[in-house]
């Protein structure tokens, strides 16, 4: 079974899909991070988002895993680092890289064969697994995404103010939404939720809901 879960920054994805997986006791991969991972990876080697060799380079010889909420790079847990502003701030940049996309699309599709999954992003229903066989697309007021990311900044203990983060959103978003490969779309079969003003616990029931409906349990 694959379950995919796509929307913008903020939306809810990362802690839904979680519980979803939690409930179902299925695996759950944080595309994001992935691309993440990969950012921080460019910027730890000082390297030039147009330098196409350099970053082929490293796409060859990538070494990133993650296991349950631990986030590596070449072996070290970088869960905290990944979350930095400074990786928010290029991480869209990283995922418009065609060469980029490629690679972690292919790693997600291999990463399915052997279990059942649920999977975040922004294009796992359009492009990862058009045949996925459940499609959520989440939604919610710009302000409320804002105010989430931040809360969740903040009690990690990080220092950033509101407006950074929701410029961070924003451009974020418009990055995201209008870049040339792969942009972030609703699949035209998948079913929208919008979680403004809704508690988590109610959009995961509704997306239980959702799969028992299909048949799929
Ligand atoms: O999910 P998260 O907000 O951590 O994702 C960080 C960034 O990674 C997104 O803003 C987007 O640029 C990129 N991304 C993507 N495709 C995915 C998942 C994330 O382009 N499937």
């Amino acid at each position: 079974m694959i379950i995919a879960i796509d929307g913008p920054a903020g939306s809810g994805k990362s802690t839904i899909s979680k519980l979803i997986a939690e409930n179902l006791g299925i695996t759950y991969l944080d595309t994001g991070a992935m691309y993440r991972l990969f950012t921080l990876k460019l910027l730890k080697e000082k390297v030039l988002l147009t330098d196409k060799d350099k970053i082929n380079k490293f796409l060859e010889n990538l070494d990133i895993d993650i296991t349950n909420d631990r986030f590596y790079l070449d072996g070290e847990n970088v869960s905290e680092e990944i979350r930095k502003t400074d990786i928010s701030e290029n991480v869209s940049k990283v995922a418009a890289i065609k060469e980029v996309r490629e690679k972690m699309v292919d790693l997600q599709r291999k990463f399915s064969k052997s279990q059942d999954v649920i999977m975040d992003g922004r294009d796992i229903g359009t492009v990862v697994f058009p045949n996925a066989d459940i499609k959520i697309f989440l939604v919610a007021d710009l302000k409320e995404r804002a105010e989430r990311r931040y809360k969740e900044i903040i009690e990690k203990g990080q220092k950033v103010s509101f407006d950074e983060i929701y410029e961070n959103i924003v451009n974020r978003d418009n990055l995201d939404s209008t870049r040339e490969i792969t942009p972030l779309r609703k699949a035209e079969d998948a079913i929208e939720i919008d979680t403004t003003g809704k508690s988590i616990e109610k959009v995961k029931n509704e997306i239980l809901e959702i799969c028992r409906n299909r048949n799929k349990l």
